[in-house]
C-alpha cells in the first residue's frame, strides 16, 4: 500500500484489528439470522446480547436502552422527527447553529412541516451558553433540546450536564449527538441526565454503517422502521451482527484505553502547535479548552484551506478543510461563521484530527509540511 499519513480521524477511522477479528466469524461460519429459534442462530443471538451489554457498560446505560442503528445520521433523524411528531401539542425544537447537517437538515424538515425550531448561537470557542438555553426555553414551548456533545469541526465539548438539567427544568427532553465524543471522552448517560444519545462506530475504529441510539428507559419514541420485531419493535430489519460485534469491540477497546489515548493525543497536539508557533506561523487554534483529544482546527491567516488540503494531499497527508461545507463548496463553514472566526483566518482553515494510530513522527511531518507550504 502507498505510504501516507492519515490525519482525518474525525471523518472516519481505520478499523481496529481487534474489531475486525471479532467480526470475522459472523461474516463466515456464524451467518445465522439472530431472530431464528434454532441452535445454529444461537451464536449470533448471543453476540447481539453481549454487544448490547458491552456498549451499555461503556456509556453507563442499561442494555435495554441501547438500540442498534446504521449510524449517527439515522440516530439523529430518528430522535428529532419522532419526538416532535409524537408531541400532540406540536411543541418545538431547540438546537444549536453548529450541529452536524444530520441535525440541521432534520430541523429544517421539521420547520417545513410547521414546527418551530430555534438555532442557538455559540461563543467564539463554539460553546452554547446555558443562559441562552434558559432564556429560549422560557419564551418557547419546546419538546426537545438537541445539542451536540462535541463539535465535529473544532472539537469543542458542550456543557452537556448543565444543558440537560435546564431542558428538564422546562419539561423538555434532551438529546445529544455524541458521534464525535463516544469512545473519546468519558460519558455516563444517566449521570449527565441525557435522554437520547447518538453514536457511530466508524468514529472510534469500528466499521462503517453501524451505530446506536441510547433511549433512556421511559422515554417513548415512535419506531424508526416498521417491520419485524428487532430492536424491541422500534427498528425493524435483520441485524448486521458482524458490524454490531465490531462496534462493541472497538468501543470497549477505546473506553478501556481512554486516559492513555487522551494523554498521547494531547501531547501530539502540543507537538503540532508548538512546532508551528516556533516557526512564527500566524494562526488561530479554534475551539474550546475542553475538546475532543486530537481534534485540531487551525485557521492560517491569509491562507486558502482548499489549497492547503490539496498541497498536503500531494505530500501524502490526509486532512480536511474546515472552511468548506463540502469539497465543492468554498464558503466558510456554518461552524466557523457561528464562531465569528475573522474571514482572513477562516478561509485558511484545516482540521487535523489525530487518532489511535498516529505517531510523533507523523505529526512532526505534518507540521513541517504545513510550514513548507506556507513559506513557499
Ligand atoms: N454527527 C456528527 C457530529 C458527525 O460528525 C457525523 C459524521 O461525521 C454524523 C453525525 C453522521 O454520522 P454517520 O456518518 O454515522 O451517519
Amino acid at each position: 500500500m502507498k505510504e501516507f499519513i492519515y490525519a482525518d480521524n474525525a471523518a472516519t477511522t481505520r478499523i481496529a484489528p481487534e474489531a475486525l477479528d471479532a467480526m470475522m466469524p459472523f461474516l463466515t461460519e456464524e451467518y445465522g439470522n439472530a431472530s431464528q429459534p434454532y441452535s445454529f442462530s444461537r451464536p449470533a443471538r448471543r453476540a447481539l446480547k453481549d454487544a448490547r451489554e458491552t456498549i451499555a457498560t461503556c456509556i453507563g446505560a442499561m442494555p435495554g436502552e441501547v438500540f442498534f442503528t446504521s449510524g449517527g445520521t439515522e440516530s439523529d433523524n430518528w430522535v428529532l422527527k419522532s419526538v416532535l411528531m409524537n408531541d400532540a401539542d406540536h411543541k418545538g425544537l431547540i438546537t444549536s447553529s453548529v450541529e452536524h447537517h444530520a441535525i440541521l437538515h432534520s430541523g429544517q424538515t421539521m420547520e417545513r412541516l410547521g414546527y418551530h425550531v430555534t438555532y442557538l448561537p455559540v461563543s467564539n470557542d463554539c460553546l452554547v451558553s446555558p443562559a441562552d438555553l434558559e432564556k429560549t426555553l422560557a419564551s418557547n414551548t419546546t419538546s426537545l433540546v438537541s445539542i451536540m456533545f462535541a463539535n465535529n469541526e473544532v472539537g469543542s465539548i458542550q456543557p452537556v450536564e448543565e444543558l440537560a438539567h435546564i431542558a428538564h427544568a422546562h419539561s423538555a427532553l434532551f438529546h445529544t449527538d455524541a458521534v464525535q465524543a463516544v469512545g473519546h471522552v468519558a460519558i455516563n448517560v444517566h449521570k449527565l441526565g441525557i435522554d437520547f444519545l447518538s453514536s457511530s462506530a466508524h468514529k472510534y475504529n469500528g466499521p462503517k454503517g453501524v451505530g446506536f441510539l441510547f433511549i433512556r428507559q421511559g422515554c417513548k419514541l415512535a419506531p424508526y422502521a416498521d417491520g419485524g420485531a428487532q430492536e424491541s419493535g422500534l427498528r425493524a430489519g435483520t441485524e448486521n451482527v458482524a458490524s454490531i460485534v465490531g462496534m462493541a469491540t472497538a468501543l470497549k477497546l477505546n473506553c478501556d484505553e481512554l486516559e492513555q489515548n487522551k494523554a498521547r493525543l494531547l501531547s501530539l497536539e502540543s507537538l503540532l502547535i508548538d512546532t508551528l508557533r516556533h516557526e512564527g506561523i500566524d494562526f488561530i487554534h479554534n475551539g474550546a479548552k475542553a475538546h475532543v483529544p486530537g481534534n485540531v482546527s487551525l485557521s492560517f491567516r491569509g491562507a486558502d484551506g482548499e489549497m492547503l488540503l490539496h498541497r498536503l494531499d500531494l505530500m501524502g497527508i490526509c486532512v480536511s478543510t474546515g472552511s468548506a461545507c463540502d469539497s465543492k463548496n468554498t464558503q466558510i463553514s456554518h461552524v466557523l461563521n457561528a464562531m465569528a472566526v475573522p474571514e482572513e483566518y477562516a478561509r485558511g482553515t484545516i482540521r487535523i484530527s489525530l487518532g489511535r494510530y498516529n505517531t510523533q513522527k507523523e505529526v512532526s511531518a505534518i507540521a513541517q509540511s504545513i510550514i513548507k507550504i506556507l513559506h513557499s
